[in-house]
């Protein structure tokens, strides 16, 4: 096996990255940097602008941030570095990475800032002189504007997930700061597409840019069955351990992304009665040929490693390959899956996605060209049917290749004296045996749909086409329900303005302050759409909500219901917590249609 690097493929210690931050990135365990990390570290330490096509999941996080951070001045106590994302949650997590990796600057301030947050909050943090900031475009153009983010000092500007803005109708104020922003600044913009749109700002604002791709080869794997399960409610753990309990593997590896989480899952894997190892390159080689070797002999049936310490791997018994975390490209998932299905034997591969990573899913699928199917996550009764079977089998081996008489007598005597039925008996041994691993279905685990996959949901550009498709849930059908404790509304902005349901999510929970968890069914139509959202909506929430704007349309949200008057209905206090309503009568789509104009002219009138 060779786990050596590729010749191309940097250490992070050749980056020239400061001192502070390559620790910190040591002690994240990354190994060695992703594909768009190798490329674009250098250029972004050497002052250039870059424009890079990456999406979710490839480390673009790290790509931007280890180098500009290398670059700033932590003593200076103004803003030298804004990054601007989508949503609220991308900010959020983008600045607890950045937080991470700056963990050993002294002084350093990072502040994600995004709508729904309370201005007063903000503008305290603001005070304390925040070297970087993260957050969402309006909210980031309203400090802007009232004069309480100034940004005369930045030198680096990070569009993250641009096409993403564009699609949320951000792009306006996303130029806007843009020309707010020093002459000499550094920006780096990241897209996973090349709209039009995204392609003319980075022309108009990108001086001279270093352009990065991460092209994908296509390759076929044909003698591999696979399959993704989406990372839902269920832990990543708990969903992994009732695969291996109905799976019928020989040997399997299982990808992760860091040394540390190489050793901590094998020795989880090891608590829950698997033999496990980790295979990674903090492991001398000694070490890892060892665990190779018992891998080959059978002592050992999974193996967690990392791609560098998997790389060329040939295990002729490895019958399974499972992505925990996602790869960074559709290259190194082909890689991966490589390790199975050796020598024109059948392997099977499945990947765990959440729906952030969903780009990569279809990404992957086109590399592949074959389609990965959706698995669902064994119950507990297919649990229970499998260990029955494996009880049922042990027991017939044991019958067959054991010598018993001297048990046998032990059983007689103890059935004739105390003068038990032998079924009984068998069946008191069946649960000793069992105890500590019961024949019965442990527990019931229901799925939850995830936040951005409800399938009326969507959240990524295969579900929102995919929407709403059971009539009781169409906003277009006869009847239409509401769930208990939610309001139906009427947006107008829908399919002809080019929303998607991500937009329109995006939107309200940004800048409404709405957790996207609390947004519910959401149904798009071509002039106008749908979206449930918690009854007893306070009134400024209301006006706030008319006024947002998703793809150049502002919102002018109303209720859909009839005999209600807008106004009248939203309440001071805006409560999720209130005890589940049913909605009143059934509502058909003609009285909507035939009410509809006059409630709206209404609705504008009151507000
Ligand atoms: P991102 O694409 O920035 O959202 O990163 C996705 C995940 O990859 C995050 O959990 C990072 O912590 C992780 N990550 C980023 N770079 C590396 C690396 N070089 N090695 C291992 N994990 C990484």
């Amino acid at each position: 096996m060779s786990t050596e690097q590729p010749s191309s493929t940097p250490l992070f210690s050749e980056l020239g990255l400061a001192a502070p931050i390559l620790k910190a990135v040591q002690e994240a365990g990354y190994e060695t940097p992703s594909p768009i990390q190798a490329k674009s570290i250098a250029p972004l330490l050497e002052g250039h602008d870059l424009l890079g096509q990456a999406q979710t999941g490839t480390g673009k996080t790290a790509a931007f941030a280890l180098p500009l951070l290398s670059r700033i001045n932590a003593k200076a106590k103004a803003p030298q570095m804004l990054v601007l994302a989508p949503t609220r949650e991308l900010a959020i997590q983008v600045s607890e990475a950045i937080q991470s990796y700056a963990r050993h600057l002294k002084g350093l301030h990072v502040l994600p800032i995004y709508g729904g947050q309370s201005m007063g909050i903000q503008l305290r943090q603001l005070q304390r002189n925040p070297q970087v900031i993260v957050g969402t475009p309006g909210r980031i153009l309203d400090h802007i504007r009232r004069g309480t983010l100034k940004l005369g000092q930045l030198q680096s500007l990070v569009l993250d997930e641009a096409d993403e803005m564009l699609r949320m109708g951000f792009i306006d104020d996303v130029e806007t700061i843009l020309k707010e922003t020093p002459d000499e600044r550094q920006v780096a913009l990241f897209s996973a597409t090349m709209p039009g749109p995204i392609h003319r700002v980075s022309k108009r604002y990108l001086k001279d840019p270093v352009e990065i791709r991460i092209e994908s080869k296509t390759s076929t794997v044909d003698t591999i069955n696979q399959r993704y399960w989406q990372v839902t409610g269920t832990h990543k753990l708990d969903a992994l351990t009732r695969i291996l309990e109905v799976e019928n593997f020989d040997a399997m590896i299982i990808f992760v992304r860091t040394k540390n989480a190489t050793t901590e899952l094998a020795e989880k894997l090891e608590a829950r009665g698997y033999s496990s190892s980790p295979l990674n390159g903090d492991m001398n080689q000694a070490a890892r040929e060892k665990a190779i070797e018992r891998m080959k002999k059978g002592k050992l049936d999974i193996l967690v490693a990392t791609d560098v310490a998997a790389r060329g791997l040939d295990i002729e018994r490895m019958s399974h390959v499972v992505n925990y975390d996602v790869p960074y490209d559709t290259e190194s998932y082909v890689h991966r899956i490589g390790r199975t299905g050796r020598a024109g034997r059948k392997g099977e591969a499945i990947l765990f996605i959440s729906p952030r990573e969903k780009r990569m899913l279809f990404a992957i699928e086109k590399a592949t060209r074959q389609t990965i199917t959706k698995m669902q996550l064994p119950s507990s009764e297919d649990i229970a049917d499998r260990r029955v079977m494996q009880f049922n089998q042990q027991l017939s081996e044991t019958i067959e290749a054991q010598d018993l008489a001297f048990f046998q007598n032990v059983i007689n005597d103890y059935q004739q004296e105390h003068e038990a039925d032998p079924l009984e008996v068998a069946a008191a041994l069946a649960y000793l045996v069992q105890k500590t691993r019961p024949l019965k279905p442990v527990k019931h685990i229901q799925e939850r749909p995830a936040r951005r996959d409800r399938d009326e949901r969507g959240g990524s550009d295969r579900n929102s086409r995919r929407e709403v498709k059971s009539p009781r849930r169409t906003i277009g059908s006869a009847i239409r329900e509401n769930e208990p404790g939610m309001q139906t509304y009427r947006i107008e902005v829908g399919r002809n303005h080019g929303a998607e349901i991500k937009n329109i999510v995006g939107a309200i929970a940004n800048e409404a302050g709405i957790e996207s968890k609390h947004i519910g069914r959401i149904g798009l139509q071509d002039s106008y759409s749908t979206v449930d959202l918690p009854e007893g909506m306070p009134k400024d929430l209301f006006q706030q909500l008319r006024k947002v704007w998703v793809c150049n349309k502002q919102l002018e949200i109303s209720i859909l219901n009839s005999g209600i008057d807008n106004q009248d209905s939203a309440s001071d206090e805006f409560s999720t917590r209130r005890k589940p309503k049913r909605s009143g009568k059934p509502r058909t789509r003609a009285r909507d249609k035939a009410r509809r104009p006059s409630q709206r002219r209404s609705a504008k009138k009151s507000s």
